[in-house]
C-alpha cells in the first residue's frame, strides 16, 4: 500500500504530525523505534496540560489518540533507510519491510553525546541536566553547577544564575578571557578552574582534580547532539551548523530542501524541547498535507 506520509518517529513530533494528519483522513504510517531523548528522565516539565507527567505516559496517551483513528498505521522498527522522490518515496525497516509514501516527515530527534566525566551519565535526567527550564524549578533555588563543554557553555552559566547560586566548573574546555570573565561576576557565578575528576553521592557531588568536593543540587551541560538516524543525509537533506552539532535545515512551514521531506522536532532546532517538537510536528503536518492537495502527483 501507498500512503499520502510516512512519519519517521513516534514521539512528540512524529505524534503531533500524526493527530493532524489523522484528521484529514489521509494515509498515514508511523514507524517508531521507541528510544525517545527524554527516556532517563521520571518527569516532562513546561509543556501546557502535561506538566510533571512521566513522558512515557504522555506519550502512550498521545499514541492511543493516534491510533484511534482507522487511517493511522504505526509500526514498530527502525527505519534504516529512505530513498527516492517526491511523491515516490521508499523506507526500509531493518527487518527488511518496504514501505511507500507520497511525502515524509523525519521526526527522528537527537543523541545527546555526554561529557565523558564518570558518573555523569549515570545521573542524566535525574540530576544531571541541559535545559534550565525543563529541570531548574524543582532544584528550589539551592545551589547549581554548569559543566562547560566549550565557550558556547558561557551562556548556560549565566543564565542558570536565575535558578540558583551557580558554580561553573570550566574544566579545561576553554580558557576564559576578560569580559566572559567580568560578565561571570557581574552574574555572581563563581568560577572553578580546577577539572572535574568525577560525580559521585547520591546526588550531585562533583569530585575535583585537587580531592575538593562541591556539591550541587543539579548540574547543568550541553553536550553534543548528533541525528538519532541518517535518514536526512542519506536523502541529501541541507544541515545547518551550531555550537552543537548540525541540524536539518527547514523552511517556516519545516520543509526541508528536498522536495516532499519535512522535518521536526529537536533534528530541526539548535535547542529543543517537548512544546516546540509538538509545534513543528503540526506544522510539517499542515505543510505535506497542503502539498498533497495543491501539487498534482508526478510519475514514477
Ligand atoms: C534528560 C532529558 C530531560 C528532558 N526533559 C524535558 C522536559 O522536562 N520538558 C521538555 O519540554 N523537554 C525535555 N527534554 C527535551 C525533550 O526530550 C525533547 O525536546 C523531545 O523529546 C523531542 O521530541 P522529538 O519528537 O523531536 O524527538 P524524540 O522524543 O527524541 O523522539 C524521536 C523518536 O524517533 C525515533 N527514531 C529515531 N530514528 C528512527 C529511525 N531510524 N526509525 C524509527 N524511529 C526512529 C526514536 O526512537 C524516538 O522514538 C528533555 C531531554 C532530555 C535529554
Amino acid at each position: 500500500m501507498r500512503h499520502d506520509v510516512i512519519i519517521v518517529g513516534g514521539s512528540f513530533a512524529g505524534l503531533s504530525a500524526a493527530l493532524q494528519l489523522a484528521r484529514t483522513r489521509r494515509k498515514v504510517l508511523v514507524i517508531d523505534l521507541g528510544l525517545r531523548r527524554n527516556r532517563f528522565a521520571a518527569h516532562s516539565n513546561g509543556f501546557l496540560g502535561q506538566d510533571g507527567k512521566a513522558p512515557g505516559r504522555i506519550i502512550e496517551d498521545a499514541r492511543a489518540q493516534v491510533l484511534a483513528y482507522p487511517n493511522v498505521t504505526f509500526v514498530e522498527g527502525e527505519a534504516v533507510s529512505a530513498t527516492g522522490t517526491n511523491d515516490h518515496f521508499s523506507v526500509e525497516l531493518a527487518d527488511g519491510s518496504l514501505h511507500h509514501g507520497r511525502r515524509l516527515i523525519l521526526a527522528t530527534g537527537v543523541a545527546d553525546i555526554l561529557p565523558d566525566v564518570p558518573g555523569l551519565s549515570d545521573r542524566w535526567g535525574d540530576s544531571v541536566f541541559m535545559c534550565p527550564y525543563c529541570d531548574g524549578y524543582e532544584l528550589n533555588e539551592a545551589p547549581v553547577g554548569v559543566l562547560a563543554t566549550g565557550e558556547h557553555s558561557m551562556h548556560q552559566a549565566l543564565l542558570l544564575t536565575e535558578w540558583g547560586q551557580t558554580t561553573f566548573f570550566l574544566n579545561n574546555a576553554f580558557t576564559l578571557d576578560t569580559e566572559q570573565f567580568a560578565a561571570l561576576v557581574a552574574r555572581g557565578v563563581t568560577i572553578e578552574t580546577t577539572p572535574v575528576r568525577a560525580i559521585e553521592g547520591e546526588r550531585t557531588d562533583v569530585h575535583l582534580a585537587d580531592g575538593r568536593v562541591i556539591s550541587v543540587a543539579g548540574l547543568f551541560t550541553a553536550g553534543r547532539m548528533v541525528m538519532a538516524s541518517p535518514l536526512a543525509e542519506q536523502l541529501g537533506c541541507a544541515f545547518e551548523d551550531g555550537p552543537l552539532g548540525a541540524w536539518v535545515k527547514t523552511d517556516d512551514m519545516r520543509a526541508t530542501s528536498i522536495p516532499g521531506v519535512y522535518a521536526a522536532g529537536d533534528n530541526v532546532r539548535l535547542t529543543g524541547n517537548v512544546a516546540f517538537s509538538v509545534s513543528d510536528g503540526a506544522m510539517a503536518a499542515a505543510a505535506s498535507h497542503r502539498s498533497l492537495v495543491f501539487e498534482p502527483a508526478k510519475a514514477a
